[in-house]
């Protein structure tokens, strides 16, 4: 069967070992692009929010590559996260589109569903559970490598002598790690690239600035919804720091902090879940502050519930421990040269404010 499934970062590359390992043909969807946006945006409701529309869009572009069967996962809690899959289905349907969509709820609501989606999904006849388990294992490895890469090449960024060397190097990482089939290959591939980051040329005396990128999961992992803006910041000098990845291990490896202290965190201001990452963006964003970051940019989709909740929450945070928070809303609207505007004038008003606190901090003045 020809399996599909979001195009979301760099996850695609281990997801498409998975489904080929479970005996299928995986069809990858073309990278998001404006045609993938002009397919979601024709095709959806005017105010469904941004992730809703480019995953439409990439959905019928895997079935222009003959996708029959799609895998996505759910969402729960107030947001429309947990209407996406229904709602795609129906709009495939009324576009004549036969494609099944499965939608893969957490395990922890409900593990019968889970595993009986789980062996569906599994070729009749194919695999048995324990070479399931073998082969999940091995995406999992997969997606830890490419999650590490990515984290690495967000710390040497802003080091880089050489405009763009790390998104050179970061690509031909990702092919290294798409070539990797064993679980030796994918082991040894991760160290490679590791060294291939770690070689390129740093001028490590600059004085870099350190922003916690939060928000909405979506806009959080692929550069086509958020318009690449950790390179933008990384081009101009920033070390940035993203609250999510889809490895849970990578992020627990690299000082990412567990869900339960992000809602510690944020249950001063708000202690009930609000839907998508809302809770997570002001717990993150409390948890930065702490940990000494000069600023913190808040991804939202348009017209996103839990993100606009967030958002007028940041403004306390902002407030109480003198964090500086932009928030940046994403639509089909949203350009990249009056992004980078905004991101510049922020960049700024960072520099200038570490500034004056270490210069009033050599004159001994308590700020
Ligand atoms: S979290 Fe926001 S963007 Fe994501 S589905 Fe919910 S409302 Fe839409």
């Amino acid at each position: 069967m020809k399996i599909s499934f979001p195009y979301m970062g760099t996850s695609h590359i281990a997801f498409k070992m998975l489904v080929k390992d479970l005996g299928h043909e995986p069809v990858v969807p073309p990278k998001p692009s404006k045609k993938t946006l002009t397919y979601g945006t024709q095709n959806s409701p005017e105010f469904a929010c941004l992730p809703f529309k480019i995953l439409l869009g990439s959905y019928l572009e895997a079935i222009e590559q003959g996708a029959e069967l799609i895998i996505t996962s759910g969402g729960a809690g107030p947001c429309r996260a947990g209407y996406y899959g229904v709602l795609h289905q129906k709009i495939l349907q009324d576009l004549g589109h036969d494609t099944k969509i499965t939608v893969m709820e957490s395990p922890y609501r409900d593990i019968i569903d889970f595993l009986g989606k789980i062996r569906s999904v599994i070729k009749p006849g194919g695999v048995s559970w324990w070479t399931f388990i073998r082969v999940f294992k091995k995406a999992w490895e997969k997606l830890k490598a490419l999650d590490d890469a990515e984290i690495l090449s967000h710390e040497i960024r802003p080091f880089e002598i050489s405009r763009g060397e790390t998104t050179k190097v970061f690509k031909k990482c990702l092919d290294i790690i798409d070539e990797a089939y064993t679980l030796k290959e994918i082991q040894e591939a991760a160290e490679v690239t590791k060294k291939m980051l770690k070689s390129i040329h740093q001028d490590r005396s600059r004085r870099v600035l350190n922003v916690g990128i939060v928000g909405e999961i979506y806009v959080v992992l692929e550069p086509f919804a958020n318009l690449e803006i950790e390179t933008m910041l990384g081009e101009m000098g920033v070390q940035t720091h993203r609250s999510i990845y889809l490895s849970d291990w990578t992020r627990e490896n690299t000082g990412f902090e567990s869900k339960a202290n992000v809602i510690k965190a944020a249950s001063p201001y708000i202690d009930e879940l609000f839907g998508g990452h809302g809770i997570c963006s002001v717990g993150h964003t409390v948890l930065y502050s702490k940990k000494g970051f000069d600023g913190v940019v808040q991804l939202a989709p348009f017209t996103c519930i839990p993100e606009i909740v967030a958002k007028s929450i940041l403004t306390q945070v902002t407030h109480d421990y003198g964090i500086p928070v932009l928030t940046v809303f994403l639509d089909e609207q949203t350009g990249k040269a009056g992004l980078q505007t905004r991101l510049e004038a922020f960049v700024d008003l960072l520099g200038q404010k570490r500034d004056v606190i270490e210069g009033a901090a050599m004159e001994g003045i308590a700020i």
